[in-house]
């Protein structure tokens, strides 16, 4: 008996799968370790009781009230006036990406990434077979308007991916390189900016203006604090966004995630409040792994990339005997020796300095 009649191009793949271990210090999935307040709590509650009643209903598959507030957020802290169907929204930054595959990417397709980056932009290329290029970055992880020019033109994809601050480099790319990509290619061009609010650098929402099929993601996982929300957006042309909505599921965002989302937009003071405190204990981990005479890869995201190790799977194994989950990256093309770790709650992120002490044999 043969198994599953899968797609041919899916046979032999493997899952996304950061590990999900209870029970140790999770460094390893870029989440921020702060908890919502009890405030806030009690906000999610209430709006939550006050939905229950409509279940019987689907929710607003256009999710307006949501889309206002995200582009009320992004027009604060941007200063870009956005209008409401310049805003999209759904499961996750990776739902929106995946949308974004569906409706520009597709058999005969390619979409192209600077590489190494997020391990989920070929995988969701996967998905719906579109073609995937990846180039690689400088030594240093770095990307020129040049170099990134020079490769849209080599390989015309239908989607070109840029991140910045970059996963899982942390390194930010200037908004030169988003008008190089978008001048030399007929495609779309996708910023996903998952960890723009630990950076400095400008976003890529100030150039929509002037570059009509340039898409911006965004997430309330990180900044907000909010990865069991489940909810990423992006900003676009009216026309960008009137597509996703031609592939997208019906109702796709649950009433109870429109209404937490709201919830927690309510509160951005609140939760980016905690970016201070994230960005510092990132820099302290900056500092301890640089004092055990390791390197450190520049970042402006709520992670860093560290070693070079030898051998990186017996460093993991070390950090994690020893209650610490970080990231083995280092499979990845171009990422052979280093890690990747978040940063964590001061109490975390001294445990992890301390077990990576040890387990390079510092202390
Ligand atoms: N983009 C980047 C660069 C990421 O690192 C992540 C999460 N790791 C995402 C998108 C997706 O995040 P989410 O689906 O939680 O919004």
């Amino acid at each position: 008996m043969s198994g599953p009649p899968v797609r041919d191009d899916l046979v032999g793949k493997q899952p996304y799968g950061a590990p999900q271990l209870p029970g140790v210090i999770q460094l390893n999935v870029n989440e921020n370790p702060f908890p919502p307040s009890a405030a806030l709590v009690e906000a999610l509650s209430a709006a939550v009781r006050e939905a229950g009643p409509t279940l019987h209903r689907y929710p607003d598959r256009e999710a307006l009230g949501l889309r206002f507030d995200l582009a009320a957020y992004l027009t604060r802290v941007t200063g870009v006036s956005l209008r409401v169907q310049q805003l999209w929204a759904a499961n996750g930054s990776n739902e929106v990406l995946q949308q974004v595959c569906q409706a520009f990417g597709g058999p005969g397709r390619v979409a192209l990434g600077f590489e190494p980056s997020y391990s989920m932009h070929p995988l969701l290329a996967a998905g719906t077979s579109t073609g995937w290029v990846g180039v690689r970055r400088a030594d240093d992880f770095t990307l020129s308007a040049g170099d990134a020019a020079a490769a849209v033109q080599a390989h015309r994809p239908a989607i070109t991916f840029l991140t910045t601050p970059n996963n899982p480099t942390g390194t930010a790319l200037g908004l030169d390189v988003v008008r190089a990509v978008h001048e030399s290619t007929s495609g779309v061009v996708v910023v996903d900016e998952a960890y723009a609010e630990f950076g400095s650098s400008p976003s890529a929402v100030t150039l929509l203006a002037e570059c009509p099929r340039l898409l911006v993601s965004r997430t309330m996982s990180k900044a907000f604090a909010g990865a069991g929300l489940r909810l990423g957006y992006l900003a676009a042309s009216a026309e960008v966004v009137d597509a996703l909505r031609l592939v997208r599921l019906p109702y796709h965002l649950s009433t109870l995630t429109q209404v937490a989302a709201r919830v927690a937009l309510a509160h951005t003071d609140e939760l980016l409040g905690t970016v201070e405190a994230v960005k510092e204990q990132r820099d302290r981990m900056v500092a301890g792994i640089v004092e055990l005479g390791l390197t450190v890869v520049p970042t402006e995201a709520n992670f860093l990339l560290f070693g070079p190790f030898e051998d990186p799977a017996a460093v993991w194994q070390s950090l994690l005997d020893r209650g610490v989950l970080v990231r083995d990256v280092s499979s990845a093309p171009g990422l052979t020796g280093w890690l990747r770790v978040c940063a964590g709650t001061p109490d975390e992120t001294g445990a992890f300095l301390s077990a990576l002490a040890e387990a390079v044999g510092v202390r």
